[in-house]
């Protein structure tokens, strides 16, 4: 009998960026990751290093040597596209820019970012402002995907349903390039059942946004319950989530093909021990 070929498990962790990017892929594979995601600039602050060319093009040639899968590069989380003041609107639009034109030298790399918080502004005021940042910054044209990532519900964060992201995604119009990075954290904070009921989340989301458009999965167990919109993140298999329920989520078949990013509360160490752990609990598919 023809032996079925193993799925790739696309796996690894966030990074820093700190030291460029071939450093990042020599440090993931120290790890066991395959893949890896990694902010585009300082995550509060929001300064950013000259981008070194040589860096870029050593990586992309680790990259395809490697055969590492896409990478995440994630928009600090202190841009607010939907924020109430215009100049911070400003703020975020600009430096999202400047993000994705620095990301096009990558080979092989997706654009993720959290898509706001309203501030009393209420969702529906927020999801056109998101989306018009989302075509200006589109619109200087481009290859790498955007992705929304589901949000936990915190505070007055857009995108804690799928319903909400949907409503943004209605309003590009450069549709091809929008996908959603599903955080596992957020979405059980959030209220989605993906432990008890993963089956019906993953047909809610289908009927809802299209898995289609699922691109990335924040691999996290939650210090909460489910709905809690808490959004602390917890180390694989010692939060609400349990061991079973990210077994579960790793071996899906709607699932399995997407790359796995860690978001853990860990070290370097920390996250090589749980992406062997995944991969021992990876089964064939
Ligand atoms: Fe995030
Ligand atoms: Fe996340
Ligand atoms: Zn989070």
């Amino acid at each position: 009998m023809e032996k079925k070929k193993t799925e790739t498990f696309w796996i690894g962790c966030h990074l820093s960026s700190a030291k460029g990017y071939l450093a990042m892929g020599k440090e993931g594979e120290r790890l066991g990751c395959n893949v890896f995601q990694f902010f585009t600039r300082n995550p509060r602050g929001g300064s950013v290093k000259p981008l070194d060319l040589e860096d870029v093009a050593q990586y992309n040639a680790f990259h395809r040597e490697k055969g590492f899968g896409t990478l995440l590069a994630h928009a600090p989380y202190t841009m607010n596209p939907c924020a109430a003041k215009p100049e911070l609107r400003e703020f975020a639009r600009s430096k999202m820019k400047e993000d994705l034109a620095r990301l096009e030298l990558l080979e092989d790399v997706m654009f993720n970012f959290h898509p706001g918080s309203h501030v009393q502004q209420g969702a529906e005021a927020a999801i056109p402002m998101i989306a018009d940042v989302v075509n200006d910054i589109l619109s200087a044209g481009g290859k790498t995907p955007i992705l929304l990532e589901t949000m936990a519900g915190k505070g007055s964060e857009v995108g804690r349903s799928f319903e909400e992201l949907r409503a943004i995604i209605d309003r590009v119009e450069q549709k091809e390039r929008m996908g959603i990075c599903l955080d596992t954290c957020h979405v059980y904070d959030g209220g989605y059942d993906i432990i008890g009921n993963l089956e019906g989340v993953l047909q809610e989301f289908d009927d809802i946004i299209g898995l289609d458009r699922l691109k990335a999965i924040h691999l996290n167990d939650s210090k909460n319950p489910m709905g809690s919109h808490k959004d602390r993140h917890e180390k694989i298999g010692e939060g609400a989530l349990t061991l079973a329920g990210i077994t579960a989520i790793i071996n899906h078949p709607k699932l399995r093909h997407l790359p796995f990013y860690l978001e853990t509360p860990n070290e370097a160490e920390g996250y090589a021990k749980e992406i062997a752990l995944l991969r021992s609990l990876r089964k064939d598919g």
